[in-house]
């Protein structure tokens, strides 16, 4: 990498970005040390564009293709990442690879098999209030030749919220924006994961304010897998239910997409290749272009002269934008994601295919002399090879996980001493199940848990107008750890199937 003095204004950009640190100021002027791996990070985030590539092999440096960064390790330096080093002209992991012997003590021991599901479950348990008596069953049994103890109730949760997952290429909204249900606020949209949007309901400041009846049974109702409505300010009208597909603004989203543009040329460059000389995969998370992507140059694919409107990442690697167009970008007209072509490179004839991550829609242009394209009818092959990308994605679905927060009061019904079985939860000594279904538990303090609500019976949660949401809940543990945990041996009754 080279710095253009003259324009660079000294605004440290470069110097706090760089991965190696290998830019500093000097006299207010960008300087590059040796420890520069050409990672071209500084030349992405400078606004002066004061960084340029240099062309000129690097003595003893090695190309990485580990990522699309493409970075030339010089010997005795790491890469951006500082993941590969070069030893002697070869790459070399940094750490070694560690067996699972290695890490096992950081997992911890697994779950006695005795106790990994409950005798009985919480549904139907009802709760027993004040939460300083026995839980409402606490019950005895021998499971697998061990004596095993199940404590059960409906616990009335404050601090308890659902985290769904609606799974669509579309836009819905902006990140943070409010989630509306009967004009209330519910919830916000977080953060967006791979093919889905990620909504986040409830929360005990919902539930406390004014609207927190409403938020109360919303997170039931979502929970227990009904239908439900709810809109995203400044976006969209979602229609969802647990295990079915969502309908956003009046339609169904009914197919995930394969991956974002970039991992699709991953997986299907060598199909593409064979059936046009361009291919750009529009995602508005990475819009991918064939020729300049690793994949593309892996299966010998050759400069095509196509520039793209998007920005780019690495090569053949843009950042897209959001919208209702192809791809959730906002290109509705797939001719517009073409920004120019340079003909010096491209040929007369040369055919680009332009699709979207699903394989939904696809078109096909062949480049004219003059550089402009004319749009002609898929053939045979290129819609084979779209039906087999779109035929390698997965059904959309909306998912949910209930996360509730048990660590409170709600432990006085299976011990005098609560502090006791938190520990053993998170020992691994007393396992926590909702209506059977295994939870996760946050590690930290707390017993704070998320468990998938279609591993649940429907209709198991339910709601108290405290507000909070009811959810059946479970701990199981060997009658030794019962006992050892100061629990209610006064209210343990054998385990008897027909009661
Ligand atoms: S190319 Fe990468 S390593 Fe080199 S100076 Fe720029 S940011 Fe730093
Ligand atoms: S994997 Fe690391 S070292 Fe290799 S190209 Fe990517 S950033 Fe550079």
């Amino acid at each position: 990498m080279q710095v253009r003095v003259e324009k660079c204004k000294g605004c440290a950009a470069c110097v706090l970005d760089c991965p190696k640190g290998a830019v500093r100021l000097v006299k207010q002027k960008a300087v590059i040390d040796e420890s520069c791996t050409d990672c071209g990070a500084c030349m992405r985030i400078c606004p002066e564009e004061a960084f340029y590539p240099e062309d000129a092999p690097v003595p003893g440096a090695v190309t990485c293709e580990a990522c699309p960064v493409g970075c030339r390790i010089k010997e005795g330096h790491t890469g951006a990442c500082q993941r590969f080093i070069n030893r002697h002209g070869q790459l070399e992991r940094t750490i070694p690879l560690r067996t699972y012997e290695d890490v096992k003590h950081l997992i911890g021991p697994d779950w006695n098999p005795a106790i990994r599901r409950p005798i009985i479950t919480g549904v139907g348990a009802g709760t027993t209030y004040p939460d300083c008596k026995p839980a409402p069953h606490i019950v005895q049994a021998k499971v697998d030749g061990v004596d095993v103890v199940t404590v059960v109730t409906e616990a009335p949760l404050s601090y308890s919220g659902i985290k769904v997952k609606v799974d669509t290429d579309r836009s819905i909204g902006e990140e943070g924006a409010s989630i509306l249900y009967r004009k209330r606020k519910v919830g916000h949209l977080t953060t967006e994961e791979y093919g889905s949007k990620m909504l986040s309901i409830g929360g005990v400041n919902l539930l406390t304010a004014p609207q927190g009846l409403t938020v109360a049974r919303l997170i039931s109702d979502l929970a227990n897998r009904k239908t439900v409505r709810i809109g995203i300010e400044g976006g969209s009208r979602l229609e969802v239910a647990v295990g079915r597909p969502p309908k956003i603004d009046g339609e169904v989203d009914d197919v995930m997409r394969v991956g974002c543009g970039s991992a699709t040329l991953g997986l299907f460059a060598g199909l593409f290749k064979d059936v046009a000389d361009e291919a750009v995969i529009l995602d508005s998370h990475l819009t991918g272009l064939l020729s300049e992507h690793t994949a593309g140059l892996y299966v010998g694919v050759k400069p095509s002269g196509v520039s793209l409107r998007f920005r780019q990442s690495t090569p053949g690697r843009y950042f897209g934008d959001r919208g209702c167009g192809w791809g959730g970008t906002s290109i509705t007209d797939p001719i517009e994601i073409i920004e120019s072509i340079d003909m010096s490179v491209a040929r007369r004839g040369m055919k680009i295919l332009i699709t979207e991550t699903t394989g939904r829609k696809a078109s096909l242009f062949v480049v004219q002399s003059d550089g402009s394209l004319r749009e002609v009818p898929l053939s045979h092959e290129v819609l084979r090879a779209v039906n087999e990308l779109a035929d390698t994605c997965q059904e959309s679905l909306v998912s949910a996980v209930f996360c509730g927060g048990s660590g409170g009061s709600a432990r006085a019904g299976v011990t005098k001493y609560p502090i006791k079985l938190t520990r053993a939860v998170h020992g691994m000594k007393a396992r926590l199940t909702v209506g059977g279904a295994p939870t996760f538990v946050l590690p930290g303090g707390g017993i704070n848990f998320m468990v998938d609500v279609e591993k649940v019976v429907a209709g198991a949660f339910t709601w108290v107008p405290t507000p909070a949401t009811v959810c059946p809940i479970e701990y199981t543990m060997t009658s030794a750890d019962f006992r050892a945990m100061g629990g209610h041996e006064e209210a343990l009754k054998p385990f008897s199937p027909s009661k």
